[in-house]
């Protein structure tokens, strides 16, 4: 620690948004020591929401994803290089190569992989089965969404509903397959999920609902040509996607003595817990490796990977690492959107803990939709669709009105 009680040494571990943005804040609140970012993947960081919208349809280039470094990090890059250990007793995280980086500030923000659901044997993207988290995997997903191609997507969620679109938009025959009653039934409800079934079909996708599937097929020379559903139905298909949500990427904690099964567990200042609910010494967690107390959930932390919470959470973090309890106590308002065939879907809050939906305004053909979302009587959310402008008056009740 230097005399500032600042760090001397910090690692970040998870070169992407709430890593970047934890350094951004580390140097522009002085922090004048080492400081070193360690990414799993080669590329710099860049930015995910675009790779299952734009970067699907449009053709940007890659670079186009990247997120801006600032002039004057003077970090130290370590990249394509996992982290594999971490021994917090004695502050030293071991890369793949066997290097030892020691550290007297820790952040973990590995994010999250997509869940395959692929048992070991089943097809992968060589047998045009994909699943969708980083750069890498939308260069080959978009190689392979050609036109006159029959897309399956598993899951109806924000991710699924944004691929399927993109699909459709790309002109290729598209089949949702959903486990739920009607698309996002768990994140928003079912009033939101109707709204975007009715989107889903109008742009000629083949929905079906309260199904998933059972088993792939495959042709003799391994692709697959389809899928036999739960309801006994088949679908035919050349590429499939699953979209079946996201499991933190923490098994690289594994042994350490961090709670990290589901997401590193934090206390409201962002500071990594062990077991016991004590704070491991000079290490803080953001993003979607960290489950974060939640003011609006009466401080339990649900897992919510949402692009707004990485970046605050990652400012949040470095905060603590300056200032310890001095650091302000965490408890921005999460926010989320969506984009599917042309709209905006965005919410603020915390829909899913909902017991009631007040629909304000539906109105389908204008593209238009209000939702609040309520607990024992109380605002816990909203959601909007062409009407953004109504959602800075939720966020500010639900700023408010935290417990
Ligand atoms: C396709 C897609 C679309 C999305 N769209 C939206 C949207 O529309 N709206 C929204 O609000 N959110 C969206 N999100 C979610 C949002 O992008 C994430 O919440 C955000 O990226 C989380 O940032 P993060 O830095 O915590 O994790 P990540 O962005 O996942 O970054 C973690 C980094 O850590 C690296 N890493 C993992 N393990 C290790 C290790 N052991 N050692 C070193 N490095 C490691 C990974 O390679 C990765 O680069 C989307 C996500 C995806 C994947």
């Amino acid at each position: 620690m230097s005399a500032a009680g600042h760090p001397r040494d910090v690692v970040i571990v998870g070169a992407s948004l709430a890593g970047l943005r934890a350094a951004e804040t580390l140097r522009a609140e002085g922090f004048t020591g080492n400081l070193t970012l360690v990414g799993a993947e080669q590329h710099a960081p860049y930015d995910r929401p675009p790779l299952s919208k734009r970067f699907l349809t449009g053709q940007p280039p890659a670079a186009d994803t990247a997120l801006p470094v600032p002039d004057g990090l003077r970090a130290c890059w370590r990249l394509g290089q996992a982290a594999v250990r971490l021994d917090p007793y004695s502050r030293i995280v071991t890369l793949a190569d066997g290097t030892g980086l020691p550290y007297d500030g820790l952040l973990i923000a590995t994010g999250a992989a997509a869940r395959s659901g692929a048992a070991p044997g089943e097809p992968g993207p060589e047998q045009g089965v994909f699943t969708l988290r980083g750069r890498d995997d939308a260069t080959a997903l978009r190689a392979a969404l050609t036109p006159g191609r029959k897309l399956l997507v598993v899951g109806a969620g924000f991710l699924g509903g944004e691929v399927a679109a993109a699909g459709r938009a790309l002109g290729l025959d598209v089949t949702l397959v959903e486990a739920g009653s009607v698309p996002l039934v768990r994140a928003v409800g079912a009033e939101v999920g109707a709204f975007v079934r009715t989107l889903h079909r109008e742009a000629g996708i083949d929905l079906r609902t309260g199904t998933t599937v059972a088993a792939y097929r495959a042709g003799p020379d391994g692709r697959l040509t389809g899928a036999r559903l739960t309801d006994g139905r088949t679908v035919a298909a050349d590429v499939a996607v699953l979209a079946l949500g996201a499991v933190p990427a923490t098994g690289w904690l594994a042994g350490s003595g961090i709670e990290a099964a589901g997401g590193v567990r934090t206390d409201s200042r962002l500071r990594a817990l062990f077991p016991d609910g004590s704070a491991v010494p000079g290490v803080v967690a953001a993003g979607d490796a960290a489950r974060v107390p939640q003011p609006l959930a009466g401080g339990a932390a649900p897992a919510l990977g949402h692009w707004s919470g990485a970046v605050e959470q990652g400012a949040a973090a470095a905060r603590t690492l300056l200032r310890g309890e001095a650091a302000p106590v965490f408890a921005e308002v999460p926010s989320f959107w969506s984009d599917v065939h042309g709209v905006r879907l965005r919410s603020v809050g915390l829909p899913a803990l909902a017991d009631t939906v007040k629909v304000h305004e539906c109105d389908r053909e204008a593209r238009r939709l209000e939702v609040s979302y309520h607990l024992h009587g109380r605002l816990v959310g909203a959601l909007t669709i062409g009407r953004t402008s109504r959602l800075a008056a939720y966020r500010r009740t639900l700023a408010e009105c935290r417990p």
